[in-house]
């Protein structure tokens, strides 16, 4: 057991629910939630903000190491700062969406952004969500989720999301993008997206955000009575 409590882990592919739940989790167990999401999509936010080209390696590398990334609580969603501007919403436009695997796949990026998350997260009580979390930033996790759901859910999920924020897009170009994205994510060369051995799969596709949260809070209930033990 870390100082602050326990180290949660939670991957799996895009739009399958993980900050959902996450953050409910973590709000229940008054661990601190991280979006590392949120963190390759400010980058690439910034990136396009900056005209930088998304395959410059050494471009993004030197906007990265003077680029400050930071969270604040807030209820319902996370607020998201890039040097001090909001970006909250921004970092959720298609435009960001659509790019972020690229950035998100180059080995400086990674390298940098990883050791952040390994900072926040190395005193415990924390609940991370991403893609290699359990693999590669907290391979010692006390507990590691990998949250999967169909295409079709997930695309569906993401429809409803779009139609709250304004932004208009169809169900199929949805399927598309997120396949995509699943693709680039799982194909990468550095910490590809990829269920850790030692993670707990759960398949969110026929359930509700409170099963989903119920059964993660039932893992880390037992972890927390075995560690005391
Ligand atoms: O979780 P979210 O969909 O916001 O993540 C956006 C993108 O950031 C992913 O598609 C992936 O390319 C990248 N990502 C990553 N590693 C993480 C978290 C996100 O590569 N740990």
């Amino acid at each position: 057991m870390h100082k602050n409590g326990l180290q949660v882990a939670i991957d799996g592919p895009a739009s399958a629910g993980k900050s959902t739940v996450a953050k409910i989790v973590a709000k229940n167990f008054n661990y601190i939630y991280v979006d590392t999401g949120a963190m390759y999509r400010s980058i690439t936010y910034k990136a396009i903000q900056d005209g930088i080209d998304l395959n410059d390696e050494n471009k993004i590398g030197d906007l990265l190491k003077k680029t400050a990334i930071s969270f604040t609580p807030g209820n319902p969603v996370q607020h998201v700062f890039v040097d001090g501007e909001e970006v909250t919403e921004k970092i959720r436009s298609e435009k960001v969406t659509n790019n972020v695997s690229t950035v998100a796949a180059l080995p400086v990026v990674r390298h940098d952004l990883v050791k952040r998350q390994q900072d926040i997260a190395k005193d415990g009580g924390v609940v991370m969500d991403g893609r290699d979390i359990g693999t590669t930033v907290l391979p010692n996790a006390d507990l590691k989720v990998f949250l999967i759901a169909s295409v079709k859910e997930r695309a569906e999920r993401r429809y409803l999301e779009n139609q709250k924020n304004g932004i208009d897009v169809t169900l199929e170009q949805l399927e598309k993008e997120i396949e995509l994205r699943d693709y680039k994510d799982s194909h990468r060369k550095v910490s590809p997206l990829e269920k850790a051995k030692d993670a707990v799969e759960i398949d969110t596709t026929s359930l509700s955000i409170n099963q989903v949260v119920d059964e993660i809070s039932d893992l880390i209930e037992e972890k927390l009575k075995t560690n005391k033990n």
